[in-house]
């Protein structure tokens, strides 16, 4: 991390974080070493793939979001999956509440905050070295929550096939993967959580 005093909010590079030392953004800044740059995404196309993914592991460090009850202004309520020629038509504030909160409550509405992180593990497994695309994001939250096309569409995501023709990656040796994905994500959500790594 290099201390830039003075600047506001924090620059995400691979390997580098441009940042104030002293503020609570830190956590954000460093999950983008994750949600856009190990997973990357189209950041023009699907901004709420890295900026809401960043928000969740931000929120889970610092205990919430930043604003964690604003209202979602009308205008840009239900609009997650909109591309940046979108969101670049608003201030900054609308484009957080629109994109990052509004993405973290999407995710948060979907269940328990400990199945979407085990999810999410699945998401980086699959997807290291990858560009994901929102389809990406959905097959893995889909292992958990059935539902999650509907409630995330209803939050304005965007996904291109329906679920039925998604493809699965091959199939049932897929399943096998997800099996092993799955325990691998759920062994290592146990050991973090008992402190052992
Ligand atoms: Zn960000």
């Amino acid at each position: 991390m290099a201390d830039l005093t003075g600047l506001t909010g924090g620059l995400e590079y691979p390997t580098l974080v441009y940042q104030p030392a002293t503020s609570d953004n830190l956590p954000h800044e460093t999950a983008h070493q994750w949600f856009y740059s190990l997973i990357g995404n189209d950041q023009a196309r699907d901004p709420w793939l890295d900026e809401g993914l960043a928000t969740w592991a931000e929120a889970a460090i610092n205990g919430a979001p930043p604003f964690p009850n604003a209202p979602i202004p009308p205008d840009v309520a239900n609009k997650i999956g909109e591309p940046m020629s979108f969101w670049d038509r608003f201030d900054e504030q609308r484009y957080f509440l629109g994109v990052y909160l509004q993405t973290y409550r999407a995710l948060l509405s979907l269940g328990p905050r400990s199945q979407i992180d085990c999810a999410l593990h699945l998401y980086v497994l699959h997807n290291a070295y990858q560009i994901a695309r929102p389809d990406d994001l959905l097959n893995v939250l889909e292992t958990s929550f059935p539902n999650t096309k509907q409630t995330l569409t209803n939050y304005g995501a965007h996904f291109q096939l329906a679920s039925a023709n998604r493809p699965r990656h091959g199939g049932e040796q897929e399943t096998g993967r997800v099996a092993t994905l799955a325990a691998l994500s759920h062994q290592a959500s146990t050991l973090s959580r008992d402190g052992v790594v």
